[in-house]
């Protein structure tokens, strides 16, 4: 296929936007195992946690410990979600370089999400972006619901657009388009982000893709074709938006590596380690996570097993 980035950066958001919607706490050195087999996988940018206050997120409450003791590896940028000043003082405290702002094209999403209108959020952001940078560090901004709401319904481009460039006017060098709960098709990819990519360089925008309806993939795909080479993933498909009920997972590393792959997209990423990542977590959580590929690879795992116990495999 003609024409398509030769190259992707991957940013994984499993540790931080997965893990925020397990029920139970994960112990504090489990996860950071997690990320030590996430960067060995050659993962390069790991949204390791959020320095939120710990009544609304208790499963991140150990922001601090984790930030502090992340694995050292030279090649990996850690960051860390930010949503005040005292987060980011917590956030400077611990070391984390690179942090993300968070609000939504979507006034509802955003009341309900983090208690603010998009206006209030950005007006919160304009002086911890300031001091950020100030402090040395880099600053990413996501724009949630970027093209369904689950309250307020269809978004419109220029709503996005507006909200996109005012986060890359305080200072983000990069904004997160993000499909919050899965909803959109290539048609809205190719609308919205066309549109935003009039006005904003493409090495300045990422997709953040939920997999809810099954069209994470053919998004990928809209976004190549649109010249995006940045995309957010989350091992084994954890997460999912708690203010968002019944979306579940946001687009599997495991897959978009094997579709990067297949198409000859250079990531950088080992599918199969980053696998191992998944199994870690999943044993810990108890339960199967979604990715295609991940279970494709236990499929083949425990059939290993099998043959190597003397039992046969059913092959039909
Ligand atoms: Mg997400």
């Amino acid at each position: 296929m003609a024409d398509l980035p030769k190259r992707v950066k991957i940013v994984e958001v499993g540790p931080r936007d997965g893990l925020q919607n397990e029920p139970e706490p994960i112990p504090t050195n489990i996860k950071l195992s997690f990320i030590d087999a996430l960067a060995h996988s050659g993962l390069q940018h790991i949204e390791a946690t959020a320095f939120v206050h710990p009544k609304a997120i208790p499963q991140l409450a150990d922001a601090i410990d984790v930030a502090k003791n992340l694995p050292p590896h030279p090649c990996v940028e850690y960051s860390a979600l930010v949503p005040n000043q005292r987060g980011l003082d917590r956030a400077l405290e611990s070391g984390i370089r690179r942090i993300a702002v968070f609000t939504a094209a979507s006034d509802e999403f955003a009341k309900k999400n983090i208690n603010m209108s998009v206006e209030e959020s950005l007006a919160v952001f304009q002086p911890v972006i300031a001091s950020a940078i100030t402090g040395g560090m880099t600053v990413r901004g996501y724009v949630s619901t970027s093209f369904v709401c689950p309250y307020a319904g269809e978004i419109s481009k220029e709503r996005v657009l507006d909200v996109a460039k005012r986060l890359i006017d305080m200072g983000c060098d990069e904004v997160a388009i993000s499909d919050t709960i899965g909803a959109a098709a290539p048609s809205d990819i190719d609308r919205t982000v066309g549109h935003v990519l009039q006005f904003v360089p493409a090495a300045q925008i990422a997709l953040h893709l939920h997999d809810t309806y099954g069209t994470a993939l053919a998004n990928v795909l809209a976004g190549l074709q649109l010249g995006i080479s940045n995309f957010d993933s989350s091992a084994g498909g954890l997460g999912g938006c708690p203010y968002a009920k019944g979306a579940a997972g946001n687009l599997a590393t495991e897959d978009l590596v094997y579709f990067l792959d297949r198409m000859g997209i250079e990531s950088g990423v080992r599918l199969n380690d980053v696998a191992m990542a998944s199994m870690l977590i999943s044993d810990q959580l108890k339960r199967e996570l979604p990715s295609k590929q991940l279970k494709r690879l236990n499929a083949a795992r425990r059939a290993n097993g099998n043959q190597q116990n003397g039992e046969s495999p059913n092959s039909n």
